[in-house]
């Protein structure tokens, strides 16, 4: 799948020439982010750092793959489907969080939502959600949220046969998993593949992707983001040090869009009602995945 390379910046980063590439090296320091909400927790199975790490190793092997490989064939397999190229409905905003729930960070985000007065899309973990059914139950409660299939387990479903990819997405729908089942999936690392599009097509879902991914996971604890990731998360230069003005100007690039972010990063999420008030400001509006004008941006 191509990207709308008129308005990705990451798309055009990852063509930016060595010079500009050792220009972003010489940025100088700025001031950290806020301290984390909360104490650090961890995902069923890895520590946040460990998942940290999954999750680069993904997003480069996604550009990589992307690079070397012929859309077409790319096309042919479904993989790497999860970047959307429809353009979004101007000047809308939807706000995904994945990878919850995660005690104190999924309270943290419900506030600050019911604060500004706007809904979120919550693409949860099955082995997680039935871990902590009571962070579940607290996000449906306001009939605002919405809940979605993120898999049982996370696995990266390139890895894993068809028939395990299958019970991934079934299981999640059991009864120990989320209350009512949405039925809106997210690819653990947006890898996707044809068999499991078949199958949540068969199943009545939509496939969720996203607009823009604020590479919240790779913005380290004084708020700084490594020059090659940078380039990789189309991060310009004057934004290393400042993840608010990332995202927002990615948003403004984009103008609006479904955004992903992770539940599982205490410093980027720190600066999310600073995001909101300050996308507020420059007039974009918040929606809900599931408003009929997100419809032709899912799958
Ligand atoms: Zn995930």
């Amino acid at each position: 799948m191509t990207t709308d390379a008129g308005r990705r910046s990451a798309s055009t980063a990852i063509r930016v020439p060595a010079l500009a590439f050792w220009a972003l090296l010489a940025c100088v320091s700025a001031p950290t982010l806020a301290a984390p909400p909360l104490a650090a927790t961890t995902t069923p199975r890895h520590t946040r750092d460990e998942e940290t790490a999954v999750i680069r190793e993904h997003h480069f092997r996604r550009l990589d793959t992307r690079l070397a490989t012929e859309a077409a064939i790319l096309r042919q397999t479904c993989r790497y489907e999860s970047e959307i190229s429809t353009p979004p409905p101007p000047d809308r905003v939807a706000l995904s969080f994945d990878d919850g729930p995660e005690p104190g960070q999924t309270d943290y985000i419900l506030d600050i939502l019911a604060r500004q007065g706007i809904s979120g899309t919550f693409f949860l973990i099955g082995e997680k959600s039935s871990a902590h059914p009571e962070l579940t139950a607290k996000i449906l409660a306001s009939g605002k949220h919405t809940v979605g299939n993120h898999s049982w387990s996370h696995p990266n479903f390139h890895a894993i046969p068809p028939e395990q990819q299958r019970e991934e997405i079934l299981r999640y729908e059991e009864p120990a998993s989320p209350g009512p089942v949405k039925r809106l999936f997210r690819y653990p690392y947006g890898n996707s593949s044809c068999e499991a599009n078949e199958l949540l097509h068969a199943r009545g879902y939509r496939i969720v992707g996203w607009h823009i991914d604020s590479c919240d996971w790779a913005f380290d604890r004084n708020g700084s983001i490594d020059a090659k990731e940078a380039i990789s998360c189309g991060v310009l230069a004057q934004n290393r040090h400042n993840y608010v003005e990332h995202v927002v100007s990615t948003v403004r690039a984009h103008r609006g869009g479904i955004v992903l972010m992770h539940e599982i990063h205490p410093n980027t999420l720190a600066r999310l009602e600073e995001i909101i008030v300050r996308l507020k400001e420059e007039g974009f509006q918040f929606s809900a995945i599931e408003d009929p004008e997100f419809l032709p941006s899912l799958r």
